[in-house]
C-alpha cells in the first residue's frame, strides 16, 4: 500500500504506540485517583500537556485535551457566543474553513449569530477584506486540508483584534507540519488533532490565551480544570504528546523532504497528464499537500482505480468525499465544474519514499489515461 492520504488521517507512528503501550496494556488507571498509578496517570498527562504546547509556542496551561479537533473547533465557536441572548454579533469565517467550523457557524445562526464568509479567489487565497463593528469572532484556519493553502494568521489577527474580536485559528493541519506560535500569530484560540501527526485517532485539544475564557463543555467531575469533564483517555492523551514531539523534531528537516518528493509527483503528473493543473497557492502551502485537477475524470473513479493497485488518496477532501456534494471549498474559489469533478489531494508523511511517489505517479498516470479514454468512449 501507498498511502499518500495522511491529511485525512496518518498512521500511528511506532514510537508514539511504544509510548502508549503502557496505558493500554494492563491498568491505565484513572488520572484522578491517589494512589501511585492514579499518579503516574496524572504524570503523563501533565508530560504530554507541555509537548502539545510547545509545539504551537504555547503555556501548557491554555491546552484542553478533547476528543479531536472537530470537537476543539466546535467548543471554541459555540463558547465564543454563549450566553450572548440578544444581538450576538458577527462570526466570520474564512471561505475555505473546514466543516467543523462551516456546520457549527451555520448551527450558530439559529441562535441568531449572523455568519460572514470571508471570500477567496481563484488560488484559495483570502481576498482583501474589512470587517464589520460587531464582529465578535474570527475563524480562519492557518492551513488548508484540502489544498494545503497556508494563510496569514497574524495579519487576520491584526484585523480581528482591531475591531474587538477574538481570533480562532483551526491549526489541525498546520501544527507539526509548519513552525506555529501562537503567540506570535496573535490567536486567542486554536484547535489540535492528533491523528494528522502520527497520534492516535479520538485525541485533540482547544487552546485558549491567558487571559482567555471558555464555556464548559461537559460537566461533571470536573477533570480539564472543570471545561471538560470525563475520565481522561490516558494512552490518547500520552500518544498525542509524543507525536507532537516528534514532529517537532524531524520539523525541518521532513518538510524540506516531503516538500522536494510533492515537487516531484507535480512535476511526473503535469508531465504525463495533459491538461492536468495543480490546484490552490503554489506559493504559501503545506509541504506535504498536492491537489491536482485531471481533466475528463470523476476523482472518485481515480480514487478507486488506485486504490485497486494499492494506492490511496483522496478527492478534494475525505470528509465531504462519500457525500456526493462538491467540495465547498472549490467551490468557493470558483473553480471550472471539470476542476471539481477532477479534483484529487495526494498528502505525503514521514514515512513516504521516493520510490513511492515515483510508483505513485506512474499509476496515477496510467488511471487517468484509461478513464479519459473510457470517458472518450475509445
Ligand atoms: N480541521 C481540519 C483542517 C481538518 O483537516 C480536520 C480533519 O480532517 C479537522 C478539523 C477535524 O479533526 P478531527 O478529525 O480530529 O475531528
Amino acid at each position: 500500500m501507498i498511502y499518500l492520504d495522511h491529511n485525512a488521517s496518518a498512521p500511528l507512528l511506532p514510537e508514539v504506540f511504544a509510548a502508549m503501550r503502557p496505558f493500554l496494556e494492563g491498568l491505565a488507571a484513572n488520572a484522578s485517583s491517589l494512589h501511585g498509578p492514579g499518579r503516574r496517570a496524572r504524570a503523563a498527562i501533565d508530560c504530554a500537556r507541555e509537548k502539545v504546547a510547545a509545539l504551537i509556542g504555547a503555556d501548557a496551561t491554555g491546552v484542553h485535551f478533547c476528543s479531536g479537533g472537530t470537537e476543539a473547533d466546535a467548543w471554541a465557536l459555540r463558547s465564543a457566543f454563549r450566553g450572548a441572548t440578544t444581538d450576538p454579533g458577527t462570526l466570520a469565517i474564512g471561505a475555505t474553513e473546514h466543516p467543523a467550523i462551516r456546520n457549527t457557524a451555520a448551527a450558530l445562526t439559529r441562535d441568531g449569530v449572523v455568519v460572514r464568509e470571508l471570500p477567496v479567489d481563484g488560488s484559495g487565497r483570502l481576498a482583501p477584506f474589512t470587517l464589520a463593528s460587531d464582529t465578535a469572532l474570527v475563524a480562519v484556519m492557518a492551513a488548508n486540508n484540502e489544498l494545503g493553502n497556508l494563510y496569514d494568521i497574524a495579519a487576520v489577527a491584526d484585523q480581528a483584534h482591531a475591531v474587538g474580536a477574538r481570533m480562532h485559528s483551526d491549526l489541525v493541519q498546520a501544527a507539526g507540519k509548519i513552525a506555529v506560535s501562537v503567540a506570535a500569530w496573535g490567536l486567542d484560540s486554536a484547535a489540535l488533532s492528533a491523528h494528522k501527526i502520527g497520534g492516535p485517532q479520538g485525541v485533540g485539544a482547544l487552546w485558549i490565551a491567558p487571559g482567555q475564557t471558555l464555556d464548559p463543555l461537559v460537566t461533571g467531575g470536573g477533570q480539564e480544570r472543570g471545561l471538560r469533564s470525563g475520565t481522561e483517555n490516558v494512552a490518547g492523551i500520552v500518544g498525542f504528546g509524543a507525536a507532537a514531539e516528534l514532529a517537532m523534531r524531524r520539523l525541518s528537516t521532513e518538510s524540506a523532504r516531503q516538500a522536494a518528493l510533492r515537487d516531484e509527483l507535480a512535476a511526473r503528473l503535469l508531465q504525463g497528464i495533459a491538461g492536468a493543473v495543480v490546484l490552490g497557492d503554489a506559493e504559501r502551502r503545506l509541504p506535504n499537500t498536492l491537489s491536482i485537477a485531471v481533466p475528463g475524470v470523476a476523482g472518485e473513479a481515480m480514487v478507486m482505480r488506485l486504490d485497486a493497485v494499492g494506492v490511496a488518496i483522496s478527492t478534494g477532501s475525505a470528509c465531504s468525499s462519500g457525500s456526493g456534494k462538491p467540495s465547498p471549498v472549490l467551490v468557493a474559489m470558483g473553480l471550472a465544474a471539470w476542476q471539481i469533478k477532477g479534483a484529487l489531494r495526494f498528502s505525503l508523511g514521514p514515512t513516504t519514499t521516493a520510490a513511492q511517489i515515483a510508483a505513485a505517479a506512474d499509476h496515477t498516470i496510467a488511471a487517468a489515461k484509461a478513464l479519459q479514454r473510457l470517458s472518450q468512449g475509445l
